[in-house]
């Protein structure tokens, strides 16, 4: 990486900088942080992620907010690209202890450590590919062009427990089973064959669902600013950046969550030099998984 020399005179061309260390100084013996070392420990110590990075959504005006129409960002303002591969330390999920009213603010945050060749970035999205989290929530189903009903998640959901369809106020809910239930990354369809309730303008189709997904956090802090650190490679200091700390909190818990409907949005991910085969942080390139 070529890191640009920062500007140390002034607008007449004075030398901001006059007192550098002394080669005394710098020289050994000294003691550095070794980046590798520290890269090796998040690859074996850490577990496969899917990172995305967040782009803020210009559907919005000084006169607006953002449109909940945008197929940009579902209306949460927010758009997610270049999902790709990765592998980070993540740890100690912090749990509230005090009472307080039942409500979705009980939130979960985890530390995670990160190659700082990810560019972590505030609301960036990491899901934990390999754990799981449950999550219920209402589906609004509509009717495509073929007659099928569909609705979508607001995760990719790993296993279906229960669907069950609101049929009148007075009536328990109809049980549809799992293998009537096709699931294309968060949309989900209900087989031609599952008998349905009465449906026009005012009844339309909706169902609870309780699902298996991988977790989801979102980066509310980070530490890349202060990664910077020189280390000796015999001659002289060696510019190197340590992993990125940084906070996430658990997807549940961000307002509006449940508009973030993937397979609705447009893919506005783009191409990047971070997504690089041989890096040992990225085993695979694949922004369409
Ligand atoms: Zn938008």
């Amino acid at each position: 990486m070529t890191i640009p020399k920062p500007n140390t005179t002034n607008i007449q061309g004075d030398n901001l900088l006059p007192q550098t260390p002394s080669s005394q100084m710098i020289t050994p013996p000294r003691v550095d942080f070794d980046k590798n070392r520290f890269d090796t420990l998040v690859a074996q110590k850490g577990v496969d992620v899917a990172v995305e990075k967040a782009l803020q959504c210009p559907c919005k005006t000084q006169k607006i907010n953002n449109l909940s129409t945008c197929k940009n960002c579902g209306g949460t303002g927010w758009i997610y690209v270049n999902r790709r591969l990765s592998r980070f330390v993540l740890q100690s999920m912090d749990f509230q202890n005090k009472e307080e009213v039942w409500s979705r603010l009980v939130h979960g945050v985890v530390k995670i450590t990160a190659p700082a060749e990810e560019k972590l970035s505030f609301m960036d999205r990491i899901t934990r590919l390999n754990s799981n989290s449950i999550f219920s929530q209402v589906v609004q189903f509509e009717q495509d062009r073929n007659g099928i009903y569909y609705g979508f998640l607001s995760y990719e959901p790993k296993d279906i427990e229960y669907l069950g369809l609101f049929i009148t106020a007075d009536d328990k809910l109809q049980q549809v089973n799992s293998s009537d239930i096709k699931i294309t990354n968060s949309r989900i369809e209900l087989a031609p064959t599952v008998e349905l309730p009465y449906i026009d303008d005012n009844n339309p189709l909706t169902a609870t669902i309780r699902y298996v997904h991988a977790p989801v956090f979102y980066v509310f802090e980070h530490n890349r600013e202060v990664v910077d650190n020189y280390r000796w490679n015999g001659k002289g200091e060696t510019l190197q950046y340590l992993p990125t700390l940084a906070l996430a909190r658990r997807a549940h818990d961000v307002d509006d969550m449940t508009n973030l409907k993937q397979g609705r949005l447009h893919d506005n991910s783009y191409d990047d030099s971070s997504c690089v085969p041989t890096n040992i942080f990225k085993p695979a390139c694949n922004p369409q998984m």
